[in-house]
């Protein structure tokens, strides 16, 4: 059996990263926060394209501003005038933050050092040359790549683009992820359930997941635990870019997502995860589309979509999948658990500052939903570790939706 490393690695290598998109859209940049670009952007001219000052102050010659010297002020630059004449020698020129700096001069003295009477500025520091100016293309030069196909686009990443006057981007359409819930127990969120039935909350949680993870959701119909059912839902659900399957895939009599994929050509990477809650998770191909069985529990569902599926998806997009988000925090109480699986324990890490201290939150198992809607992130308890001494400290996944 796999270690949800391996199973990790499994789907990140079947799924080849580095393959281009199913397929490219036009997206106007005030819509493309998240998606993943499909082409290269390059910088439009040099950047900065002059000579830029960082600080208010006066643009002088170095050599020409030691300790003590006084200059003649002779005019002033602001951000965005244009600049044409050159500092004269033995004069300086006031000049702003974001100006640009007039030939000549090769240094800015910061304007917190200096005293002015009239026309004259007194220097009370020695300038030093290059002091305080970006030169013209030391970020980029013309026709030089700024942000490459695959890269996806956060808020510092968007603002590159109109940086290069590029208003529309070419990106990765977003893949589209057929979610297919089963259970003859499940019933839809607009029906009333009797005491034995349960409400569908994993199609609600996918769909969470799957936009997070920058996919489009398509929810299907709940499928009936019966082959002819199950068989004509994940034909429809083999329709879009990728299917994920809740429910079914345990060693129950009527769980039987594995036996009709196999019927319908699937192959198999891996049928079970040394994990709790998600030991039972599958992956596979049927069709020429990806697929995962994962584990109803809705707790299960959501921990074995974040380990599995959120790579998986980074890849359809054609951007590296990203890592997962783990970080160690001081344990706050003792916590044992049987060796021979990683535990995923919901789990409430704080920190204000320095490290963070996490604590393992009381909960029924992987079916307890109220649980994990309190927890930030899980404790992950190794599959060789059998106890975590309070003090010591663990490895925690964080929820990247709430922390
Ligand atoms: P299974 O993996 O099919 O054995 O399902 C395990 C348990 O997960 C079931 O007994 C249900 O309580 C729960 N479950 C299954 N499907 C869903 C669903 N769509 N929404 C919420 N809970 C579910
Ligand atoms: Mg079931």
């Amino acid at each position: 059996m796999f270690s949800y490393e391996q199973a990790r690695q499994c789907v990140i290598q079947n799924m080849q990263p580095g393959t281009a998109p199913r397929s490219i859209e036009n997206i106007n940049i005030w819509n493309a926060l998240g998606r993943v670009l499909a082409q290269d952007i390059k910088a439009d001219r040099d950047y900065p394209p002059f000579h830029r000052s960082t600080r208010d102050g006066y643009a002088v010659r170095a050599a020409e501003a030691p300790s003590g010297a006084t200059l003649r002020c002779v005019g002033e630059i602001k951000a965005g005038d244009s600049v044409s004449a050159s500092l004269i020698s033995g004069t300086c020129i006031q000049i702003m933050t974001g100006a640009a700096v007039p030939e000549g001069a090769d240094a800015v003295v910061m304007i917190e050092l200096t005293k002015r009477s009239g026309e004259v500025v007194t220097f009370e520091r020695a300038a030093q040359a290059g002091q305080n100016i970006v030169p013209r293309a030391s970020e980029a030069h013309a026709s030089h790549g700024l942000l490459r196909r695959g890269t996806r686009l956060g808020h510092a990443e968007l603002a590159v683009a109109p940086q290069v006057g590029a208003a529309q981007l070419s990106c990765a359409a977003k893949p589209r992820v057929a979610i297919l819930s089963t259970g003859d127990e499940v019933v839809s969120l607009e029906s009333l359930p009797n005491a034995f039935q349960i409400r569908n909350s994993n199609s609600v949680s996918l769909a969470a997941q799957v936009t997070l993870a920058g996919g489009q959701p398509v929810i299907l119909e709940n499928a009936a635990d019966r082959h002819d059912d199950l068989r004509e839902k994940i034909a429809q659900g083999l329709q879009q870019d990728l299917l994920l399957l809740s429910g079914g895939v345990s060693a129950g009599k009527y769980d039987f997502v594995e036996k009709v994929l196999q019927e319908l050509g699937a192959e198999f990477y891996f049928d079970a995860v040394a994990i709790r809650p998600g030991k039972p998770t599958v992956f596979g191909k049927c069709k020429d589309k990806f697929i995962f069985g994962l584990p109803g529990n809705p707790v299960s569902t959501m921990v074995t979509f974040e380990l599995f599926v959120a790579p998986a998806l980074d890849i359809l997009a054609g951007a590296a999948p990203r890592p997962l988000p783990l970080m160690e925090a001081r344990l706050t109480q003792t916590v044992k658990e049987k060796t021979g699986l990683a535990h995923f324990l919901p789990a409430l890490a704080t920190w204000f500052s320095g490290s963070p201290e996490v604590t393992v939150l009381p909960w029924q198992g992987s079916g307890d939903i109220a649980a994990l809607a309190k927890a930030n992130c899980f404790l992950v308890v190794g599959d060789d570790v059998g106890e975590i001494s309070a003090g010591d400290r663990a490895p925690i996944l964080l929820r990247k939706d709430v922390a």
